[in-house]
């Protein structure tokens, strides 16, 4: 049984997922007039991974019946630090998004929604790779410091990003 309660869940997790496009989109935009454009491509195909999540979430719904209701999708911070702090940043959403998976997983466990969670399981790998992408890359920029050589060298590294 597809549950109100998870359906109403399953929906806004589609806007916390449009809204992690969102957030992408706005740091994509502060690496390309940083001139950092590795940066903002690996953003621009994470952004696109994210959309691509919420429509996951989108066929499921319909696919158990239920209608979409499309929530009010919050305006992402325009400004932002280093590439250091950006990627800080990244960790913690990652891991507020996990958190949501796991709401999700334990309401579809409650209900004995086993076609849900079979859904799930899915996102439960898919945030492992975010959390370690993220935790990556933030380990990555801690070492590299202020040296801009390096940071040059990484920002290319991260352009090579392919879609998925
Ligand atoms: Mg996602």
């Amino acid at each position: 049984m597809f549950s109100k309660k998870l359906a109403k869940e399953m929906n806004l997790q589609i806007m916390h997922e449009m809204y992690s496009a969102y957030l992408y989109l706005s740091m994509a935009s502060h690496f390309e007039v940083d001139n950092l454009k590795g940066f903002a491509h690996w953003m621009k195909v994470q952004a696109g991974e994210e959309l691509e999540h919420a429509m996951k979430f989108y066929e499921f719904i319909n696919d158990r019946g239920e209608k979409v209701n499309l929530e009010q999708i919050d305006q992402p911070p325009l400004e932002f630090g280093t590439a250091l702090d950006v990627f800080k940043m990244v960790l913690e959403h990652e891991q507020e998004v996990t958190a949501r998976i796991n709401l999700l997983y334990d309401i579809a466990v409650g209900d004995k929604d086993f076609a849900s969670q079979s859904f799930l399981n899915w996102f439960v790998d898919e945030q492992v790779e975010e959390e370690k992408n993220a935790s990556e890359i933030l380990e990555t920029l801690k070492m590299i410091g202020d040296n801009g050589n390096t940071l040059f060298m990484f920002d290319r590294s991260l352009g090579e990003r392919e879609q998925e």
